[in-house]
C-alpha cells in the first residue's frame, strides 16, 4: 500500500527537514506523490511563516525536487495559506490550503493554533474564562470568542439551542 502526504513542512518555515530530506524519506517509504505546503507569510508572526525572499526560495527548491524526482514520484508546490495572510502570489503554486492559525479581534492577532498553555491562557482572555465548567473539548472557539458578549447576558436566549443539541449544560 502506498501513501501520499501533502500537508508537508519544511526548514522554509517551522519544519524541521528540509524539502530534499523529505523527499528522500517519503520515496524511502514509498510515496508515489508528495506535495509541500509551506507557510504563507504574516509579517506579524514571522518565527513559523515563509517572507517573499523565502518563499521564493522554497518554490526554487521544490520545482528542482519536481524534475529530479520526475518518473518516480510525483512532487507538488503548494502553500499553505493563512486566513489572516494577504499573500498574493497564489498563482504560482500547485496547490493552496488554507488554514486558521491565529485570529484577529480588539486589534490583537491571537494565536489559536498554538500549545496547551497558550490555549488556555486565551479562552481565559478571550471567552472570558470557561463559563461552561462540564466542556471539556472546545472547538471554533474564534466564532464563540467574536459573537458571545463577555457577560452571561445572552445564555438563556442560546440555552434551550444548547440543551436541545445535547452537547452542554447551560445550569
Ligand atoms: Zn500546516
Amino acid at each position: 500500500m502506498s501513501f501520499n502526504n501533502f500537508h508537508m513542512h519544511t526548514t522554509y518555515c517551522d519544519g524541521a527537514n528540509t524539502p530534499k530530506e523529505m523527499a528522500e524519506a517519503a520515496r524511502a517509504l514509498g510515496c508515489r506523490e508528495i506535495g509541500f505546503s509551506g507557510h504563507s507569510w504574516l509579517d506579524f508572526d514571522p518565527m513559523w511563516t515563509m517572507d517573499p525572499d523565502a518563499a521564493a526560495h522554497y518554490r526554487e527548491t521544490v520545482s528542482a525536487l519536481k524534475e529530479e524526482y520526475a518518473g518516480e514520484m510525483k512532487v507538488f508546490l503548494g502553500i499553505e495559506q493563512d486566513y489572516c495572510s494577504d499573500t498574493d502570489d497564489l498563482p504560482n503554486y500547485d496547490y493552496v490550503i488554507g488554514g486558521v492559525h491565529c485570529v484577529f479581534k480588539d486589534d490583537n492577532y491571537i494565536s489559536v493554533d498554538c500549545d496547551a498553555e497558550t490555549q488556555r491562557r486565551g479562552v481565559e482572555q478571550w471567552m472570558a474564562g470557561t463559563p461552561w465548567p462540564l466542556w471539556k473539548i472546545i472547538t471554533h472557539w474564534w466564532g464563540t470568542s467574536m459573537r458571545r458578549p463577555a457577560a452571561t447576558s445572552s445564555r438563556t436566549s442560546t440555552s434551550s439551542r444548547s440543551s436541545s443539541s445535547g452537547t452542554t449544560s447551560s445550569t
